[in-house]
């Protein structure tokens, strides 16, 4: 008896195309630049195409900028954390 060991099609899972959930946990290394060019790439091209993650990752980098801006002011006396929710709030994001 022949035994098929390639399994069903399943033509989602392909190696070229990110599924979400891998596309999520590279997307802060992604905003900070420490991803691999393939990888990079690879989550670029998923972004492209997906409309559940393209929000994320503007919300990543919403929320980089957030930070860096509140790094730059030496004579704020507000925590980074308290700076950064209040300007996350400004654009519209609920505080987590
Ligand atoms: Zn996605």
């Amino acid at each position: 008896m022949h035994i098929d060991d390639t399994g069903p099609d399943t033509p989602e899972r392909t190696s070229a195309m990110l599924d979400c959930n891998a596309a999520m946990r590279m997307l802060w290394d992604f905003l900070d630049g420490h991803l691999a060019a393939a990888d990079d790439a690879a989550l670029r091209a998923h972004m492209d195409k997906c409309s559940h993650c393209f929000p994320h990752a503007q919300f990543g980098e919403l929320l980089l900028k957030a930070v860096a801006e509140q790094r730059r002011a030496p004579e704020s006396t507000a925590s980074v954390r308290d700076g950064v929710l209040a300007r996350l709030a400004l654009e519209g994001y609920e505080a987590p």
